[in-house]
């Protein structure tokens, strides 16, 4: 049998919370497969385990049963300190209340997964210039949070994700906290953010053109996952 392996690729992975006596599968057995170059949206309904999932793919949280294989290797087998470098390098998280540091101006954001990663002075604010610039926010580097719109908040929250160069971006509810347009505009910075990356090109021969590419590729529901909590 050829096993074709993904980026991503869980197989019966369960994620059951204890609360107090009582037991809540928040994930069941879940089995998926992502490959390099994908662009997925997980849907399904509040309560249905979309971060809890997010979460484990990002290596913040360990299954309670099943496997996960990042690149072909098992993440429960890893030590704390390749998780921590896989945090910090390979995975770009974004919230839906940005979670920014509110004292900080957009740059100073942008630049602190890089002041974790031990990156020097200068090399930081040139990087976190150039992720700014990504997200069309030059402009707007010396401002705090408080001085930006959510659209452009989400945009800085987007730029701290990227600072790092990561293999996977994750967004959980990206869209959740703004208005219809200006999910709309979030939505087309991660498509632009797509394109401009190696594996668009793949995409691009795939479907014979950027604008013939369905975004996202590829829809991943949890509906048929529900929790249920056992007696
Ligand atoms: P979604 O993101 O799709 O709304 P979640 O992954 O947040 O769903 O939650 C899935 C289920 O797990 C829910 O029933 C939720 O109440 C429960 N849950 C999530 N996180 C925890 C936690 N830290 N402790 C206990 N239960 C949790
Ligand atoms: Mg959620």
């Amino acid at each position: 049998m050829t096993l074709v392996m993904g980026m991503i690729t869980t197989h019966d992975l369960w994620k059951t919370y204890v609360m107090g006596d009582e037991e809540i599968h928040a994930l069941r057995g879940l089995s998926i497969n992502i490959e390099r170059g994908e662009y997925v949206a997980i849907m399904g309904p509040s309560g249905s385990g979309k971060s809890t999932l997010m979460n484990l793919i990002g290596c913040l949280d360990t299954p309670s049963r099943g496997s996960y294989l990042l690149n072909g290797k098992e993440v429960a087998a890893m030590n704390d300190d390749d998780l921590a470098r896989i945090r910090n390098e390979e995975i770009g998280f974004v919230f839906q209340t940005f979670n920014l540091l509110p004292r900080a101006t957009a740059l100073h954001n942008v630049e602190l997964p890089l002041v974790y990663a031990g990156v020097s002075g200068k090399d930081r604010i040139e990087r976190a210039k150039a992720a700014l610039e990504k997200v069309e926010l030059t402009q707007r580097a010396s401002h705090r949070p408080n001085e930006l719109s959510g659209g452009q908040r989400q945009r800085v929250a987007i730029a701290r994700a990227l600072v790092n160069n990561p293999s996977i971006l994750l967004a959980d509810e990206p869209t959740g906290n703004l208005d219809s347009k200006t999910g709309e505009e979030i939505m087309a910075v991660f498509e632009r953010l797509l394109l401009a990356t190696e594996d668009a090109h793949e995409l691009y021969r795939k479907y014979g053109g950027f604008e013939a590419i369905p975004y996202p590729e590829r829809w991943m529901s949890l509906l048929r996952n529900p929790p249920k909590q056992a007696n």
